[in-house]
């Protein structure tokens, strides 16, 4: 029924932040994606992730050699050799990012080559998927804080996040300040794996004092008594959350197993693409735990119209702007949701080459 996969090939484009960034463990001043296009019967498909250009090296050297010459319906034979292919490589991570972009490609090329959005191939939950505004960076000045969060909420979110963790003295001000820009809206706060169990249990109080409701990664990620530690006793009313640098599905199994969140998340451009996050929708599912889509807005909006107990997609803002600037198609918030495009086949991406090229590092 489907052609076979002709060539899969990946690009990476490097795209300066629109001011420096920082957050409680990180600072930066560019992104890079990572694109993937698959082509089959006249169609291309297009993915991407979000990591170093060296994925697209791994990709064009190693991993399109045992994607090339499948059928283009078999998403999850190609998903498993790229699995296989990647075994000595290292798993987590970079392989997991590749296997994400060309997982994604895949998806998308099989429904082009159907006609339909790339929707129709998923459980159908929902036509369009609640966000929250995301960003709030350490670097940013008081008022580009209060502005960046206040926009937002004047475009109909009624949920915002923002950094903290990178100075103690200057963080109690700066939530504050983000409080009165929003007024009633919800405010999430990411600390990045910032704080020690104790440092965390002491802001956990503060933060509630300023009607926090979402606290993610108080202490490490990699800490699940820790997480544990924070979920139990954080006030009532602030949900504890991690899950963004889960790569396999073994990753979010010890999480939900050890009790560590309220909330999981997850990458559907670092976790396996849409097959990896459909299965990780599954285990929330078992264990009554909603998910909430990390980043990568115009991938994440379409694979979270197949998620059960989705809580919300993460609308972040270096994303937002980099898929902008590079995709034709993508999507913006309206009323505080992402629709996808029923009316364009697959994700309804199309790399602006021509833009592109500028940014192309790899
Ligand atoms: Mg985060």
């Amino acid at each position: 029924m489907f052609p076979t996969i002709e060539r899969l090939t990946a690009s990476a484009y490097t795209v300066p932040t629109d001011e420096p960034e920082s957050d409680g463990t990180l600072a930066w001043d560019s992104t890079t994606i990572v694109v993937v296009e698959a082509r089959a019967g006249g169609q291309t498909g297009l993915g991407y992730t979000y990591t170093h250009p060296s994925a697209a090296g791994l990709i064009n050297s190693t991993l399109a050699d045992v994607v090339t010459g499948l059928g283009a319906g078999d998403i999850g034979a190609a998903w498993q050799a790229v699995v296989h292919a990647a075994r000595n490589l290292g798993r987590p991570g970079l392989a997991s990012a590749a296997l994400s972009a060309i997982d994604v490609a895949l998806w998308d090329l099989k429904a082009r080559l159907l006609g339909v959005p790339l929707t129709a191939l998923l459980p159908a939950f929902r036509e369009s998927v609640p966000v929250y505004g995301s960003g709030g960076f350490t670097s940013y000045s008081l008022p580009t804080l209060e502005r960046q969060l206040a926009g937002w909420v004047a475009d109909g979110m009624t949920q915002v996040k923002m950094k903290v963790g990178r100075d103690p003295d200057q963080d109690e001000d700066r939530v504050r300040a983000a409080r009165a820009a929003i007024g009633d809206a919800d405010l999430f706060v990411d600390a990045n794996g910032a704080w020690s169990r104790k440092q965390a249990l002491r802001w956990a109080d503060v933060l509630a004092a300023c009607g926090v409701t979402w606290l993610e990664e108080p202490v490490s990620s990699d800490d699940l008594d820790g997480l544990r530690l924070l979920r139990d006793r954080a006030p009532a009313g602030m949900d504890v959350a991690a899950g963004e640098y889960g790569y396999d599905l073994m990753y979010f199994r010890r999480m939900l197993d050890a009790g560590a969140v309220d909330c999981l998340q997850a990458d559907v451009t670092r976790c396996g693409g849409i097959t990896g996050f459909l299965a990780v929708a599954a285990l929330c599912d078992a264990h009554t735990i909603d998910l909430s889509a990390h980043t990568a807005p115009s991938v994440s909006a379409h694979a979270s119209t197949g998620v059960w107990h989705l809580r919300h997609l993460e609308y972040f803002h270096d994303h937002v702007r980099l898929e902008h600037m590079l995709f034709d198609g993508a999507l913006s918030a309206r009323d505080g949701h992402l629709h996808p495009d029923p009316s364009r086949p697959g994700l309804g991406l199309q790399l602006k080459t021509t833009q592109a090229e500028q940014f192309r590092v790899a």
